[in-house]
C-alpha cells in the first residue's frame, strides 16, 4: 500500500486569505518587530481567553523563557516539573539557572496531584514563606505546569497547594488553546490564565499557526509589563538606546502576526473538526480490542489537540512499536510519546520523584493523525490499518 499518500500526524490548517495581511506587511514594509497585525493577534487573543492583555514572543519556547525571568527564577532556585511532556517545557529552567524537579503524570498525562503533594509536605520543609527541598535546602519557587495534548490539568488542587506551599504557577498552554472549564472553581476560564503567567505557542503543529510563535498571558499586569520590556531588549531609552537590563529579542514579528489574527478566527472551527475526528476514532477503536482512546475531561470544553491510543500488546497482539512500524510502512504517520525527559541526557543528574505511570505511557502510548484538515477518507485509512484490515 506503499502508494497510497501520507496522511502526516499534525500539520497546519492554512488558507490562502493569510495573504491579503502578508500584502499589506508588505507594501507597508511592517514586517519586523512592529506593526499592526502585533497588536491586533495580542488583542484576539486576550479577548479569547479572556483577560485583559497579552504579549506576543517568537516561539512558545522564548515565552516560557520570560515567564520564569519575570517570576525572579533563577541560580539557586528549583522548579517543579513534569517528565512527561515536550522537552521545550522544561529546557527554559536551565536558560535561567535554576535545576528541574520531575513529577510524574496521572490517568490524563497530566501531573500527578496527589504525588505532588505527597513531595511537598514529606520531601520540603515550609520555612519563612518558602518552600525547602530537605535534601538540597534549595528554595523550590515555581512550577510548572502543562495542558497535555490539550487535556486540562487539575487546576483546583494545583492552585490550593501553590497556595498553600507559596509556589509560583507557570502555565504552559502551549497545546491547550481552546481548552476551558464549564464547571468547578475556575468555570469559564482557560488554561493559561488561572497560574501567575500562561504561555501558548503557534509553532506549525499547534492547534493555530503563526509559523513560529507564542504569547504571554497574566492578570498581573506589571509581570506583562516586565515580559514585554525584557523581549524588546531591555530598552529603558529608544532614542539613546539605554539598557540596564539584560534584555532579548523576543517580540513576534508583524509577519507572524499577519498568519496570526486569520488563523484566530479559524480556532473555533477547528476545534469542532478535532472533536468530531476524536468522536469517529473513538466510536470506531471501542470495537477493536487492545487499543484504547485515552479520553479528555468532561468537565472542560477540551480543544481535542492530539489523540492518544495506548496500546494492549497482549489483547491486540503486537506491540506499540510494531503497530507504529506498519502506520509507517502503510504511510502513515504516528508517533510513540515523547521520551520521558528525566532520562534524557541533561536531565539524568536531576531529581525525579516516583516516576511509575508516565513509564506505562512512554512504552505504550501512540499519537495517531489528528490534523484538524484530515479527510473522512484518510481517518477510515487510519482506522483499518488500527483494525488490521489493511496489510502491508
Ligand atoms: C510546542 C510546545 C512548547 C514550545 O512551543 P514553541 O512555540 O514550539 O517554542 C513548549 N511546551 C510544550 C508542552 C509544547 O508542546
Amino acid at each position: 500500500m506503499k502508494n497510497n499518500k501520507l496522511i502526516p500526524l499534525s500539520v497546519p490548517n492554512l488558507s490562502l486569505d493569510i495573504l491579503e495581511n502578508i500584502k499589506e506587511s508588505i507594501e507597508t514594509g511592517w514586517v519586523s518587530t512592529g506593526g499592526r497585525f502585533i497588536n491586533e493577534f495580542e488583542e484576539k487573543i486576550a479577548e479569547y481567553v479572556g483577560v485583559d492583555k497579552a504579549i506576543s514572543t517568537q516561539s512558545g519556547t522564548a515565552g516560557l523563557h520570560l515567564a520564569l525571568k519575570v517570576l525572579d527564577v533563577s541560580d539557586n532556585d528549583e522548579v517543579i516539573v513534569p517528565t512527561l511532556t515536550f522537552i521545550a517545557a522544561v529546557n527554559p529552567v536551565k536558560y535561567v539557572g535554576a535545576e528541574p524537579i520531575f513529577m510524574d503524570c496521572d490517568e490524563t498525562l497530566n501531573m500527578d496531584m496527589d504525588k505532588l503533594e505527597i513531595f511537598l509536605s514529606d520531601e520540603c520543609d515550609f520555612i519563612d514563606n518558602k518552600t525547602i527541598n530537605k535534601k538540597t535546602r534549595k528554595h523550590i519557587k515555581a512550577l510548572i505546569i502543562v495542558h497535555v495534548f490539550g487535556n486540562p490539568a487539575n487546576m483546583d488542587k494545583l492552585m490550593h497547594l501553590a497556595s498553600e506551599f507559596n509556589l509560583k504557577i507557570v502555565e504552559d498552554a502551549t497545546e491547550a488553546l481552546g481548552s476551558f472549564f464549564l464547571d468547578g472553581k475556575f468555570k469559564g476560564k482557560h488554561c493559561g490564565t488561572i497560574g501567575d503567567i500562561g504561555v501558548y505557542s503557534f509553532n506549525a503543529n499547534k492547534i493555530i499557526t503563526t509559523g513560529g510563535g507564542g504569547m504571554i498571558v497574566s492578570n498581573d499586569l506589571t509581570l506583562l509589563d516586565k515580559a514585554n520590556f525584557l523581549g524588546v531588549q531591555a530598552k529603558t531609552d529608544s532614542l539613546y538606546f539605554v539598557h540596564d537590563e539584560i534584555g532579548y529579542n523576543y517580540r513576534m514579528t508583524n509577519i507572524q502576526a499577519a498568519f496570526g489574527k486569520s488563523q484566530i478566527d479559524k480556532l473555533e472551527e477547528f476545534v469542532a473538526t478535532k472533536i468530531s475526528n476524536y468522536n469517529l476514532y473513538k466510536e470506531k477503536l471501542a470495537e477493536i480490542d487492545g487499543l484504547r482512546l485515552l479520553s479528555f475531561r468532561d468537565d472542560c470544553r477540551c480543544n481535542h489537540w492530539f489523540y492518544s491510543v495506548i496500546v494492549d500488546s497482549s489483547k491486540y497482539g503486537m506491540t506499540r512499536d510494531q503497530l507504529l512500524n506498519k502506520l509507517i510502512d502503510n504511510n502513515v504517520q504516528s508517533r510513540p510519546v515523547w521520551r520521558l525527559i528525566h532520562k534524557q541526557k541533561p536531565y539524568l543528574q536531576c531529581r525525579a520523584f516516583r516516576i511509575e505511570k508516565a513509564l506505562f505511557y512512554e512504552e505504550s502510548l501512540l499519537n495517531i493523525p489528528c490534523s484538524s484538515n484530515l479527510l473522512e477518507e484518510d481517518l477510515e485509512r487510519v482506522i483499518q490499518i488500527l483494525d488490521g484490515k489493511e496489510m502491508i
